[in-house]
């Protein structure tokens, strides 16, 4: 039995915060934003660099939301795969949200390139691990999709996978190639700065508490705006917007002390990659720049809890005993462990669209994932100044989904939202 010292229940990262400026009084804009993730940044910088006049508002500091929270994967691959969106949109729409995830990817290396972002930028490729056998015939039919489309990808069943990780747990694997790890909270603070210097108008400290056709209330002042960007994903609700499209699903990660070369090789004995699992709740790890083990995953127990949920110490079992089952030369210490809320939809594909009564208000929720609120973000702005349309149908917050109306006001959101997504992984 391992001896494990309980971490301390804190987002690492939060550890070094930049200065914070508030709104304090009334302002007029083309365009204001809701929120300071990932999804946020990525619009105000869309429409900053199309000539626009742009504030940001954020309730807390930019990154306090899931982007800061974050294991930092950037890769287009999240809860669903281009498999799932060819089964509900047809080969070339599915292709097209796939070319718009990958966009969203290199949108960030862009930016981390371009203003030389500290953020720990890791460039790792991606194993989607089978734990099983059909696990791994599912992954060969979405290893063939993206080839088919015209995408980077390789397959290794169990004895080529041998090679690049340090265990036989696994039965095969999918690797995506032009993939790579960051600090996201870090790489939202960074882009904080740089907007700013770019006259971009960043407002923290600042929640929204009403908004009123084009006027966002806020506590000491308002900001009336042309066109409204909400892009603060799972907090939509608390606005009275969306309440029956979205909710949340809880994570949980883990940060190791350093590790040594040799533990590191122990793991991946070639290079590092950043790897998760075919299981419906999913474990995944990666080494970061700074080469900490991030460890992270859930369960079917914690995933729809109403609120986060700290120190949770059968959690931090779980994920240890997994990853000691696998790795059991090694015996690392956790520094710290945190939970985090992802916005969800019900269908579990992200939502992007306008209000349907008022226009000028544009929706970013539900992304579950980095570079696809990054891609929604860009979006957004091609949506409202080039009239882009084409992907509109896939992203609506008003699609059908397996659960809603009378039977979720019944049902309540915790259980038509599990409902839900139990009724889509089964492809009914
Ligand atoms: C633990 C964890 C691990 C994850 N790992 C990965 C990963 O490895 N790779 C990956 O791609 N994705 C990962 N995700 C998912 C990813 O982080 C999110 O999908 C993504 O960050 C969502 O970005 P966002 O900008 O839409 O939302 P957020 O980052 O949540 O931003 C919304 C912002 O809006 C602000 N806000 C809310 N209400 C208001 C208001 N009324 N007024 C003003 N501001 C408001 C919030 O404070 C918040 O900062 C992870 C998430 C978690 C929690």
């Amino acid at each position: 039995m391992k001896k494990i010292w309980p971490p301390q229940d804190e987002v690492f990262w939060y550890l070094k915060r930049g200065s914070i400026s508030p709104l304090t009084q009334n302002i007029t804009v083309d365009v204001a934003i809701v929120g300071g993730g990932m999804a946020g940044l990525m619009a105000a910088q869309s429409f900053h660099e199309r000539g626009k006049k742009v504030a940001l508002l954020e309730q807390y500091y930019c990154g306090s939301g899931a982007s800061g929270k974050s294991s930092g994967f950037i890769t287009p691959n999240a809860e669903l795969s281009l498999t799932d969106f060819t089964q509900r949109f047809g080969e070339q729409t599915a292709k097209n949200i796939w070319e718009l995830f990958t966009r969203g990817v290199e949108d960030i290396r862009k930016n981390i390139k371009d203003h030389k972002l500290q953020c720990d930028y890791a460039p790792q490729d991606t194993l989607m691990l089978a734990n099983d056998q059909t696990s791994l015939s599912r992954l060969k039919i979405e290893h063939d999709n993206l080839v088919k489309c015209g995408f980077k990808s390789s397959f290794f069943d169990a004895s080529a996978l041998n090679k690049y990780m340090g265990t036989s747990a696994y039965y095969g694997a999918v690797c995506s190639h032009d993939t790579f790890g960051i600090t996201s909270y870090a790489y939202c603070q960074e882009m904080k700065k740089v907007l700013m210097e770019n006259g971009v108008a960043i407002f923290e400290e600042t929640p929204v508490t009403e908004i009123d056709d084009h006027v966002l209330k806020t506590a000491h002042a308002l900001v009336t705006a042309d066109h409204i960007v909400v892009s603060a994903d799972r907090f939509i609700p608390d606005l009275g917007l969306l309440k029956q499209e979205i909710y949340h699903v809880q994570t949980f990660l883990l940060i190791s002390q350093v590790l040594s070369d040799k533990e590191i090789r122990t793991i991946f004995p070639e290079q590092n990659y950043m790897v998760w699992d075919s299981e419906l709740i999913y474990t995944y790890f990666r080494v970061t720049g700074e080469q900490r083990l991030l460890l992270g995953g859930g369960s079917l127990l914690t995933s729809y809890a109403a609120h986060a949920q700290h120190e949770n110490k059968a959690m931090m079992k779980k994920l240890t005993s997994y990853f000691y089952q696998r790795f059991p030369q090694l015996n690392l210490q956790f520094e710290q462990m945190w939970p985090g809320l992802i916005g969800i939809s019900k269908d579990i594909a992200p939502l992007a669209g306008s209000d349907k009564n008022k226009p000028h208000i544009y929706y970013i929720s539900a992304c579950a994932g980095l570079p696809i609120a990054a891609a929604l973000g860009r979006y957004s702005a091609e949506h409202i100044l080039d009239n882009r349309t084409d992907l509109d149908h896939c992203f609506t917050p008003y699609r059908n989904y397996p659960v809603s109306g009378f039977a979720q006001t019944i049902l309540g959101n915790k259980i038509s939202f599990a409902l839900s997504h139990l009724i889509k992984s089964l492809g009914w």
